[in-house]
């Protein structure tokens, strides 16, 4: 296809792709038809990748810190001005709305600008001590990562898998989604074009099992960085256990949303709304139970209806398309399963349960209400474009409800009492809580989860610490 770019895997400086290794179509979501074909890496391709990142490893954790201020500022600039293209290719192999995925862009230009700044603030600490004696403390990059990105963000999720590492003196190895390979080839190519040597950051591409089994099974990569489902997560764990090796598990979420009866409903309604259905749902942050109070419930479900109807579905690079495809067929396929689910156990479907056309892989935005606890839904994340709407009369039940499940990523609060604002701060269990807000990140701000959705966090300041160790000297 003319418009969209090669495909290839970034192998210690070199393009490799063909060789008579095999590929994978690489598919857009929303036609159905296949963009490109996708080299897998074998063994020796690994390998290669593996001596790259040792030596890559050796060269970048000796760099000043302004050298590396400098690849990450410069691939910020690069990025600003490739914005648009990147975003096309995002929207093409992802299905997202061109302007989503340009915000998406945007945020990594923002991430690498932070991340310029905060390598250059990297202290130790000297200890007190003894006339003669001295005690240091310093933080030295972990060494080579490896790092699982996946697909709900082509560009956001390299761009975080890519700039922490980079900053920290450390060198990576990507596997990002296959789905989305130019997405993060695209954000690869910025930090290359910056000036950053290539044995420090790689791509690679292949059977998702093999590859991590090959990179955790050697003791040349010193951490994983992983992002996708708590399944896969709790695996690659495990494998990266036998090599006691540092992780940052960025997995999966089911974010409750209490709505409590003190709140403006329109105004609630006209950030919740077009929050759910960003990126079709796919979001590991994504709102999902919907706990309303008794007073609000009929308004806020009729309000919550009435603007999912009006979704525009479209392809991503269409004009007015609020909202794309899902990214690949395994998605409609779950949506048919949870509400096919939660309908059978008695919910009520309002809207949407169905599929759109018969090309790609669109779902219409779906709102369920009165749904039983037992059902799949209620307790797997849907990971697509369905609102579970409940009804609660008291906070305490709202609370546990939310509190419920295992996952713990991001949980939100809509109500006017100040003092109920700073008691659901504390009392619901996950890593971000938005209050009267969906926007819980930041290049700022660390992004992660409690329990079964991980552990460690990535942006602001902690996303660099993630890539360090401490080391205490003591001189006599
Ligand atoms: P999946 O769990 O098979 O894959 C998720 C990601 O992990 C993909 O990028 C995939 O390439 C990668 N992956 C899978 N097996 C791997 C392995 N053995 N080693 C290394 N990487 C591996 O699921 P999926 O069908 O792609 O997505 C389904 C579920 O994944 C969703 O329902 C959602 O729960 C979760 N998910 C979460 C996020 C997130 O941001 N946390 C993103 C995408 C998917």
């Amino acid at each position: 296809m003319a418009d969209y770019p090669a495909l290839h895997m970034a192998i210690d400086g070199e393009r490799v792709s063909g060789g008579g290794r095999r590929t994978l179509a690489v598919v857009n979501p929303a036609t159905g038809d296949t963009l490109g074909e996708l080299p897998l890496a074998d063994a020796a391709d690994l390998d290669r990748a593996l001596d790259a990142a040792q030596r890559g490893f050796r060269r970048w954790r000796d760099s000043t810190p302004q050298e590396r201020a400098a690849v990450l500022s410069g691939a910020a600039r690069l990025m600003a001005e490739r914005a648009d293209e990147l975003a096309r290719v995002a929207s093409l192999e992802q299905g997202k709305p061109f302007a989503e995925a340009r915000i998406e862009c945007m945020m990594n230009v923002g991430l690498f600008n932070f991340y310029a700044g905060e390598c250059q603030r990297l202290y130790g600490r000297t200890l007190v001590r003894p006339v003669g004696f001295r005690s240091t403390v310093t933080y030295e990059p972990v060494g080579p990562v490896a790092a699982f990105s996946p697909w709900n963000f082509p560009l956001g999720n390299p761009g975080r898998k890519l700039g922490a590492p980079i900053a920290a003196g450390c060198s990576v190895i990507m596997k990002s989604a296959e789905e989305t390979p130019a997405s993060a080839l695209g954000v690869l190519q910025c930090l290359y074009d910056a000036g950053l040597p290539t044995d420090v950051a790689q791509a690679v591409f292949g059977v998702p099992d093999e590859v991590s089994r090959h990179l955790l099974g050697s003791p040349i990569i010193r951490k994983l960085s992983f992002t996708g489902s708590t399944a896969i997560g709790k695996h690659l764990a495990k494998l990266a256990a036998d090599d006691c090796k540092r992780t940052t598990m960025e997995l999966g979420g089911h974010g409750p949303v209490l709505v409590f009866d003190d709140v403006d409903v329109d105004k609630v309604l006209e950030t919740v709304v077009p929050q759910k259905y960003r990126n079709a749902g796919q979001v590991c942050v994504s709102p999902t139970r919907y706990m309303i109070q008794d007073g609000v419930f009929d308004r806020f479900l009729q309000g919550f209806v009435e603007r999912a109807k009006a979704v525009k579905v479209g392809d991503g690079l269409a004009d007015g398309t609020q909202m794309g495809p899902m990214a690949n067929p395994r998605r409609p396929d779950a949506m048919e399963r949870l509400i096919g689910d939660a309908v059978g156990h008695g919910a009520t479907l309002h809207t949407g349960g169905q599929r759109i056309g018969n090309r790609g892989f669109f779902y219409a935005p779906s709102v369920l209400s009165d749904v039983p606890v037992e059902s799949q839904i209620m307790n797997e994340e849907p990971f697509g474009p369905v609102a579970i709407l409940n009804r609660f009369g008291a906070e305490e039940a709202m609370v546990e409800e939310a509190n419920r499940l295992p996952y713990g990523l991001a949980a939100y609060a809509w109500t006017a009492d100040a003092h109920r604002q700073r008691r659901m701060g504390r009392a619901l269990e996950a890593g971000m809580v938005g209050i009267n807000t969906a926007m819980i990140g930041g290049a700022d701000s660390p992004f992660g989860g409690v329990k079964w959705s991980g552990h460690g966090a990535e942006d602001g300041p902690e996303g660099v610490q993630a890539c360090l160790v401490t080391k205490a000297v003591h001189e006599g």
